[in-house]
């Protein structure tokens, strides 16, 4: 069973433009599977209709077994993680990690737990009293991702994450943020418009042109078949 199976997905906006065409792809479970193509084809809409941000037209969006079509985001288990991963800038490490769990009134003793149990992981145990604005751009990505670990989602998306920064921190990033994906083996879906993104990163890409699925394949696959 696919972790995220989308099965003839559909978006229709307005009269009958389709930014999204019966796309189906399967999502396997520990997969990192890239979302490419160029600006308009549909990509973050396809991720906003998986997190449930957007309505589907049509199709079914099946999370593990569970269709999704008409569920609220906050009962898909999923972790968005946002272009500016959206850290509040006047709480620590800790704090920011710890956030969701607080909103969700979890015992602080708990919350302690899973925060230090993450921070470990994803080598910020150091940093857990900093603030953001005193962390480097791939600290903060990590505390991004511990906002999610803690959740316990069932898998990270991700919105262009890599699209704002030069070109050297987003090499850096890059490998960062699959060997933190291969560590955690948490299901992702990677929404980007760079090519080179999509061959590093992915196992598989699914490769979008004005909202139909062109291509689903692993990136060896395209470079010899592009
Ligand atoms: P991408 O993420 O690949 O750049 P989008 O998913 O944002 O593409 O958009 C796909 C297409 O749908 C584009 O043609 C865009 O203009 C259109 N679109 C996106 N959002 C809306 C909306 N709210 N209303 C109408 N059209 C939209
Ligand atoms: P609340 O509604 O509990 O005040 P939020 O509005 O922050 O809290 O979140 C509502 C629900 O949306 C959460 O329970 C969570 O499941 C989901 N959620 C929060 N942040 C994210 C995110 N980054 N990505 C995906 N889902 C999220």
């Amino acid at each position: 069973m696919a972790a995220i199976d989308m099965k003839n997905i559909v978006k229709e906006y307005g009269d009958g433009f389709l930014a999204v065409n019966d796309v189906s792809i399967d999502v396997q479970d520990g997969e990192f599977m890239i979302l490419v193509g160029p600006s308009g084809c549909g990509k973050s809409t396809l991720l906003r209709m998986i997190v449930g941000l957007e309505d589907i037209t049509g199709g079914e969006m099946m999370i593990g077994d569970k269709l999704v079509n008409d569920l609220a985001p906050r009962d898909r288990n999923l972790a968005m993680v946002f272009q500016n991963y959206a850290l509040y800038p006047h709480l620590t490490v800790y704090e920011n990690i710890a956030f969701p769990l607080r909103l969700a009134h979890v015992p602080d003793a708990e919350i302690d737990r899973k925060v230090r149990d993450a921070s470990k992981t994803l080598e910020l145990d150091e940093h857990l009293d900093r603030k953001p604005g005193n962390l480097s751009g791939g600290q903060r990505q990590r505390v991004a991702m511990g906002r999610a670990i803690v959740r316990e989602a069932d898998a990270f998306l991700f919105d262009e994450p890599l699209s704002n920064l030069d070109a050297k921190l987003r090499g850096q990033m890059r490998t960062e943020i699959t060997r933190l994906q291969k560590r955690l083996g948490i299901t992702t879906v990677y929404v980007t418009h760079d090519q080179t993104e999509a061959m590093t990163l992915g196992d598989r890409v699914a490769v979008l042109k004005r909202g139909v699925l062109q291509q689903l394949a692993t990136p060896r696959e395209l470079y010899e078949n592009p």
